[in-house]
Parts: C-alpha cells; structure tokens; sequence
C-alpha cells in the first residue's frame, strides 16, 4: 500500500508527499551515546519520498548491510511554503505532528563516517522512515514539552521529552528554510533522545507521542 499522509482521526489531509529534512545530534544525551560532538549549528539531511513507510505496513529491515538502528523522533508536517522564514512563521505553517523512525544502517553509516563520506544510503533507503498519521497541531500545545518513547517487545528503549532538545523545533525549521525551501507535504524529523540500537526481526514496537500510542512490527 502506496503512503499517504494523514491525520489520526482519518479526516481529510490533501498535502502532497514531500521530502523528509532530518537533523542528526539534536539530543545531548544521544550525542554522547554515539561519541559525536556537539554542533554548533544543526546538522541536516534528508531523506527521500521512497523512504516513507505507514507504522500499520511491516517494516523490512535491509539484508545483509549490518545493523539496522532505531531512533524515535518527532515528525512535523509542513503545511505552507518556508524559505529564509522566521521560528514564528515556522511555527504558524505546521499541518501536524507524528513520530517516526529514522531508522539508520548503524555499520554502513560508521564505514562511511570513517572514510569521511556522505552516509546517505545508511538513511535515505526504502522504508527507512516509518512515520504515524498525524495529530493536528491545537491537539499538542505544547510540541517543545512533548514526552516520547519507544517499546520494543514491551521494553522502553528510548525515552525522551522534546524539550531536550539542542536546537527547538521551530528554529530548526526556520533554519531548514535557510538551506531548502520547506513545501507543503514535506516531513521535519527532530533527532533522537539516547537509546538508539538495533532492530531484529519479529520485534514489535510501540511509538508513544504524549498520550498517543502507535504500534509497528518489524517483518
Ligand atoms: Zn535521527
């Protein structure tokens, strides 16, 4: 089944599919797990359309490429065009919020940070990021104190709250506009709290935004 965007409660969501900014090292204590350093500036990436996946499809981890990571994020819908915009502006033009998985082939990615190269295919594969329907932006208030977590099998792996973060939400996206212009259907990833590690087959996860439960099975 071909991805859609949509809200929670299925109510009608016409945004095209776009592409997925995502920033790396936006939680200190994720940062620290892996040994990386602190940037002084967010450091992006993306990933493409292809790389879109339901959290209700099974998720079909890459063979024989090493370790596939997860890190639970959370996900930002861009609702209207930003170019060189403003946090408030960045703020104004949300169409909704979801978590997602930026799901990262660990060993792919750590060979080719080793050589200095770009690691766009430990991230930007098929299916590399899960993504839940939706809420609209009046049903999280406060998206900058947002709790989320992840299960695997019944176990929390991953816990955080989004005010952890280095660079906030809506500066992050104003800064995004710097670099790309942000389109209608385009999807913000925010960074990962610490806890990130591999996924096996058969795990069953369940992603928690605030109060909202999603779950998802790895195939
Ligand atoms: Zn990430």
């Amino acid at each position: 089944m071909a991805y859609h965007h949509r809200y929670l409660d299925n109510s009608p969501l016409s945004l095209p599919i776009g592409k997925i900014v995502c920033v790396g090292r936006n939680y200190l204590d994720h940062v620290r797990e892996l040994n990386n350093t602190v940037s002084e500036t967010p450091m992006l990436f993306m990933k493409p359309t292809t790389a879109l996946l339901g959290l209700d499809e099974p998720i079909h981890l890459p063979e024989q490429r090493g370790s596939c990571h997860h890190e639970v994020e959370l996900a930002v819908l861009v609702g209207r065009e930003l170019r060189n915009a403003s946090a408030e502006a960045a703020r104004e033009a949300v169409a909704g919020y979801g978590i997602a998985l930026d799901l990262t082939l660990r060993d792919v990615q750590n060979e080719l940070k080793a050589k200095g190269h770009p690691w766009e295919v430990a991230k930007a594969f098929d299916g590399a990021c899960p993504l839940s329907p939706f809420l609209k932006p009046e049903a999280l208030p406060e998206p900058q104190a947002t709790a989320l977590e992840l299960q695997i099998n019944g176990e929390v792996r991953q816990q955080g709250n989004t005010e952890q973060m280095i660079f906030g939400i809506f500066d992050l996206m104003a800064y995004m506009s710097t670099h790309f212009t942000l389109q209608p259907g385009d999807v913000v990833l925010t960074g990962t709290p610490a806890g990130v590690g591999p996924l096996a087959s058969g795990d069953v996860l369940t992603l928690r935004l605030a109060s909202h439960d999603f779950s998802a099975q790895v195939a």
